[in-house]
Protein backbone atom coordinates (compact mmCIF):
# COMPACT_ATOMS: atom_id res chain seq x y z
CA UNK A 1 0.00 0.00 0.00
CA UNK A 2 1.28 3.25 -0.86
CA UNK A 3 3.07 5.24 2.03
CA UNK A 4 4.99 8.74 1.91
CA UNK A 5 7.51 7.37 -0.19
CA UNK A 6 5.24 6.78 -2.97
CA UNK A 7 3.73 9.72 -2.57
CA UNK A 8 6.94 11.60 -3.20
CA UNK A 9 7.38 9.42 -6.11
CA UNK A 10 4.03 9.94 -8.19
CA UNK A 11 4.27 13.55 -7.33
CA UNK A 12 7.58 14.00 -8.52
CA UNK A 13 6.53 12.25 -12.08
CA UNK A 14 3.62 15.02 -12.74
CA UNK A 15 6.59 17.97 -11.42
CA UNK A 16 8.54 16.42 -14.29
CA UNK A 17 6.08 15.91 -17.22
CA UNK A 18 2.95 17.41 -16.69
CA UNK A 19 3.50 21.43 -15.41
CA UNK A 20 3.03 24.56 -17.28
CA UNK A 21 0.71 22.82 -20.12
CA UNK A 22 -3.00 23.62 -20.64
CA UNK A 23 -5.21 21.02 -20.12
CA UNK A 24 -7.97 20.34 -22.80
CA UNK A 25 -9.72 17.52 -21.30
CA UNK A 26 -10.52 15.53 -17.88
CA UNK A 27 -12.61 12.66 -18.40
CA UNK A 28 -13.31 9.12 -16.40
CA UNK A 29 -11.95 6.13 -17.84
CA UNK A 30 -14.23 3.03 -17.69
CA UNK A 31 -15.48 0.80 -14.49
CA UNK A 32 -15.31 3.47 -11.98
CA UNK A 33 -18.56 3.73 -10.05
CA UNK A 34 -16.21 2.50 -7.13
CA UNK A 35 -14.20 5.54 -7.41
CA UNK A 36 -14.69 9.05 -5.68
CA UNK A 37 -14.05 11.00 -8.79
CA UNK A 38 -14.98 14.48 -9.62
CA UNK A 39 -18.40 15.14 -11.43
CA UNK A 40 -18.72 17.22 -14.60
CA UNK A 41 -18.69 21.28 -12.94
CA UNK A 42 -15.57 20.33 -11.17
CA UNK A 43 -14.06 18.41 -14.54
CA UNK A 44 -14.74 21.75 -16.16
CA UNK A 45 -13.06 23.84 -13.85
CA UNK A 46 -9.58 21.99 -15.00
CA UNK A 47 -10.50 22.58 -18.55
CA UNK A 48 -8.11 25.81 -19.58
CA UNK A 49 -5.82 25.89 -16.83
CA UNK A 50 -2.75 24.69 -16.50
CA UNK A 51 -0.91 22.75 -13.70
CA UNK A 52 2.04 24.95 -12.37
CA UNK A 53 3.02 23.26 -8.91
CA UNK A 54 2.64 20.72 -7.16
CA UNK A 55 2.45 19.19 -3.45
CA UNK A 56 2.48 16.82 -1.18
CA UNK A 57 1.30 16.13 2.34
CA UNK A 58 1.38 12.66 3.51
CA UNK A 59 0.02 10.10 1.55
CA UNK A 60 -2.02 12.93 -0.64
CA UNK A 61 -0.45 14.46 -3.79
CA UNK A 62 -1.99 17.73 -5.39
CA UNK A 63 -1.43 19.86 -8.57
CA UNK A 64 -2.56 23.04 -9.09
CA UNK A 65 -1.78 26.59 -9.56
CA UNK A 66 -1.49 29.55 -7.30
CA UNK A 67 -4.87 30.81 -7.90
CA UNK A 68 -6.12 27.01 -8.34
CA UNK A 69 -7.99 24.67 -8.45
CA UNK A 70 -6.29 21.58 -8.09
CA UNK A 71 -6.52 17.60 -7.99
CA UNK A 72 -5.97 15.81 -5.00
CA UNK A 73 -5.26 12.65 -5.24
CA UNK A 74 -5.06 10.10 -2.76
CA UNK A 75 -3.91 6.59 -3.77
CA UNK A 76 -5.48 4.09 -1.63
CA UNK A 77 -4.47 0.58 -2.23
CA UNK A 78 -2.79 0.28 -5.84
CA UNK A 79 -2.63 3.06 -6.94
CA UNK A 80 -0.25 5.35 -9.43
CA UNK A 81 -0.17 8.34 -11.45
CA UNK A 82 1.74 8.05 -15.33
CA UNK A 83 2.31 10.61 -17.16
CA UNK A 84 2.39 9.43 -20.64
CA UNK A 85 1.95 10.48 -24.73
CA UNK A 86 -0.92 9.51 -26.73
CA UNK A 87 0.36 8.29 -30.02
CA UNK A 88 3.94 7.06 -28.48
CA UNK A 89 2.69 5.19 -25.12
CA UNK A 90 0.07 2.82 -24.47
CA UNK A 91 -2.56 4.36 -21.95
CA UNK A 92 -1.61 2.30 -18.63
CA UNK A 93 -4.53 0.05 -17.74
CA UNK A 94 -6.88 0.00 -15.00
CA UNK A 95 -6.93 4.25 -15.99
CA UNK A 96 -9.91 5.95 -13.52
CA UNK A 97 -9.14 9.44 -14.60
CA UNK A 98 -7.29 10.64 -18.17
CA UNK A 99 -6.07 14.51 -17.93
CA UNK A 100 -5.20 15.28 -21.53
CA UNK A 101 -2.77 18.38 -21.94
CA UNK A 102 -1.87 20.38 -24.96
CA UNK A 103 -0.22 18.00 -27.23
CA UNK A 104 -0.07 14.31 -26.93
CA UNK A 105 1.01 14.22 -23.09
CA UNK A 106 -1.24 12.84 -20.94
CA UNK A 107 -1.90 12.25 -17.21
CA UNK A 108 -3.43 8.76 -16.02
CA UNK A 109 -4.79 7.93 -12.34
CA UNK A 110 -4.47 3.97 -12.64
CA UNK A 111 -6.42 2.72 -9.87
CA UNK A 112 -6.78 -0.79 -10.19
CA UNK A 113 -8.55 -1.45 -6.94
CA UNK A 114 -10.85 0.32 -4.35
CA UNK A 115 -10.21 3.28 -1.99
CA UNK A 116 -8.34 5.70 -4.35
CA UNK A 117 -9.83 8.91 -4.92
CA UNK A 118 -9.23 11.95 -6.96
CA UNK A 119 -11.15 15.15 -6.12
CA UNK A 120 -10.87 18.75 -7.31
CA UNK A 121 -10.06 21.32 -4.66
CA UNK A 122 -9.14 24.97 -3.81
CA UNK A 123 -6.11 24.56 -2.49
CA UNK A 124 -4.02 21.42 -0.55
CA UNK A 125 -4.47 23.74 2.61
CA UNK A 126 -8.29 23.49 3.27
CA UNK A 127 -8.06 20.21 1.81
CA UNK A 128 -5.66 18.95 4.61
CA UNK A 129 -7.52 20.58 6.62
CA UNK A 130 -10.76 19.50 6.47
CA UNK A 131 -9.40 16.14 6.04
CA UNK A 132 -8.61 17.00 9.43
CA UNK A 133 -4.52 15.31 8.90
CA UNK A 134 -1.86 15.77 10.81
CA UNK A 135 1.47 17.64 10.05
CA UNK A 136 3.34 15.74 7.04
CA UNK A 137 5.50 13.47 8.61
CA UNK A 138 8.88 14.99 6.65
CA UNK A 139 7.52 18.12 8.22
CA UNK A 140 6.55 17.64 12.44
CA UNK A 141 9.25 18.89 14.26
CA UNK A 142 10.81 16.73 16.75
CA UNK A 143 9.13 18.15 19.79
CA UNK A 144 5.84 18.00 18.23
CA UNK A 145 6.45 14.22 17.66
CA UNK A 146 7.29 13.63 20.85
CA UNK A 147 4.57 15.21 22.33
CA UNK A 148 2.31 14.19 19.70
CA UNK A 149 3.10 10.24 19.89
CA UNK A 150 4.23 10.06 23.57
CA UNK A 151 0.48 11.46 24.80
CA UNK A 152 -1.31 8.70 22.91
CA UNK A 153 -3.33 6.00 25.30
CA UNK A 154 -2.83 3.04 22.75
CA UNK A 155 -0.18 1.25 20.96
CA UNK A 156 3.06 2.82 19.53
CA UNK A 157 2.07 1.33 16.12
CA UNK A 158 -1.25 2.83 16.19
CA UNK A 159 -0.17 6.30 16.79
CA UNK A 160 2.34 6.08 14.08
CA UNK A 161 -0.12 5.42 11.43
CA UNK A 162 -3.00 7.31 12.34
CA UNK A 163 -2.73 10.28 9.58
CA UNK A 164 -4.68 12.58 12.36
CA UNK A 165 -1.63 12.64 14.52
CA UNK A 166 0.81 12.38 11.98
CA UNK A 167 0.60 12.39 8.05
CA UNK A 168 2.34 9.42 6.05
CA UNK A 169 3.22 6.59 7.64
CA UNK A 170 1.43 3.62 7.20
CA UNK A 171 1.75 -0.20 7.87
CA UNK A 172 5.26 -1.14 6.32
CA UNK A 173 7.40 2.45 7.66
CA UNK A 174 5.51 2.27 10.84
CA UNK A 175 7.09 -1.50 11.50
CA UNK A 176 10.10 -0.43 9.87
CA UNK A 177 10.51 2.83 12.74
CA UNK A 178 9.95 0.40 14.92
CA UNK A 179 12.58 -2.65 14.25
CA UNK A 180 15.04 -0.06 14.47
CA UNK A 181 14.26 1.54 17.60
CA UNK A 182 13.65 -1.60 19.16
CA UNK A 183 10.32 -1.23 20.07
CA UNK A 184 7.29 -3.80 20.04
CA UNK A 185 4.58 -2.63 18.38
CA UNK A 186 2.05 -2.92 20.99
CA UNK A 187 3.81 -1.03 23.52
CA UNK A 188 2.05 2.09 24.61
CA UNK A 189 2.70 4.90 23.41
CA UNK A 190 2.72 7.43 26.22
CA UNK A 191 4.68 4.45 28.47
CA UNK A 192 8.06 5.01 25.92
CA UNK A 193 10.51 7.71 27.53
CA UNK A 194 11.43 11.40 25.76
CA UNK A 195 14.79 9.88 24.62
CA UNK A 196 12.87 7.08 22.89
CA UNK A 197 10.40 9.36 21.40
CA UNK A 198 13.59 11.40 20.27
CA UNK A 199 15.53 8.63 19.03
CA UNK A 200 12.15 7.50 16.72
CA UNK A 201 11.74 10.66 15.31
CA UNK A 202 15.53 11.05 13.96
CA UNK A 203 14.69 7.12 12.51
CA UNK A 204 11.57 8.15 10.94
CA UNK A 205 13.12 11.26 9.17
CA UNK A 206 16.16 9.25 8.30
CA UNK A 207 14.22 5.87 6.91
CA UNK A 208 11.74 8.20 5.19
CA UNK A 209 14.26 10.04 3.30
CA UNK A 210 16.48 7.08 2.64
CA UNK A 211 13.03 5.81 0.97
CA UNK A 212 12.42 9.13 -1.28
CA UNK A 213 16.18 9.06 -2.34
CA UNK A 214 15.42 5.85 -4.28
CA UNK A 215 12.10 6.80 -5.28
CA UNK A 216 10.58 4.15 -3.03
CA UNK A 217 12.52 1.42 -5.09
CA UNK A 218 12.83 -0.87 -2.48
CA UNK A 219 15.23 -2.91 -4.18
CA UNK A 220 17.72 -0.18 -3.39
CA UNK A 221 17.40 -0.52 0.22
CA UNK A 222 19.85 -2.09 2.61
CA UNK A 223 19.49 -5.95 3.44
CA UNK A 224 18.99 -5.38 7.14
CA UNK A 225 16.27 -3.26 7.11
CA UNK A 226 13.05 -5.23 7.85
CA UNK A 227 11.19 -4.16 4.95
CA UNK A 228 13.43 -6.84 2.98
CA UNK A 229 12.76 -9.49 4.99
CA UNK A 230 9.10 -8.51 5.80
CA UNK A 231 7.96 -12.30 6.15
CA UNK A 232 6.71 -14.77 8.96
CA UNK A 233 9.79 -17.00 9.89
CA UNK A 234 12.41 -14.58 8.42
CA UNK A 235 15.85 -14.49 10.30
CA UNK A 236 16.16 -10.91 11.73
CA UNK A 237 19.23 -9.86 9.78
CA UNK A 238 20.44 -7.23 12.91
CA UNK A 239 19.99 -10.14 15.32
CA UNK A 240 19.54 -13.72 14.21
CA UNK A 241 16.43 -13.76 15.78
CA UNK A 242 13.12 -14.67 14.28
CA UNK A 243 10.31 -12.11 12.37
CA UNK A 244 6.68 -12.25 14.09
CA UNK A 245 3.47 -11.29 13.04
CA UNK A 246 0.59 -9.73 14.85
CA UNK A 247 -2.52 -7.83 14.75
CA UNK A 248 -2.17 -4.48 16.53
CA UNK A 249 -4.75 -2.02 16.00
CA UNK A 250 -6.39 -4.02 13.05
CA UNK A 251 -3.17 -3.87 11.26
CA UNK A 252 -0.65 -6.63 10.75
CA UNK A 253 2.40 -5.75 12.40
CA UNK A 254 6.13 -7.62 12.21
CA UNK A 255 8.79 -7.41 14.63
CA UNK A 256 11.91 -8.78 15.94
CA UNK A 257 11.39 -11.74 18.82
CA UNK A 258 14.40 -11.08 20.16
CA UNK A 259 16.05 -7.37 19.69
CA UNK A 260 12.49 -5.30 20.05
CA UNK A 261 10.59 -5.40 23.72
ZN1 LIG B 1 16.41 -8.76 15.60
Amino acid sequence: MPELPEAEANRRRIEDKCLNRTIEEAVPGDNVTYIELPGDNERARLVGRQFTETHRHGKLIFAGSKTGPWICVHLGMTGSLIPFDEGTDEQPSATKFLIRFEGDRALAFRCPRKLGWLRVVDSPEEEVERIGFGPDALEIGEDDFVEVIGGTNGAVKSALIEQKKIAGVGNLWSDEILFDVGIVPDRKANELDEDTLRKMYGVMRDRLRAVVKTNADYSQLPDDWLVRHRKKGEDCRRCGGTIRNKTVGGRSAYYCDRHQD
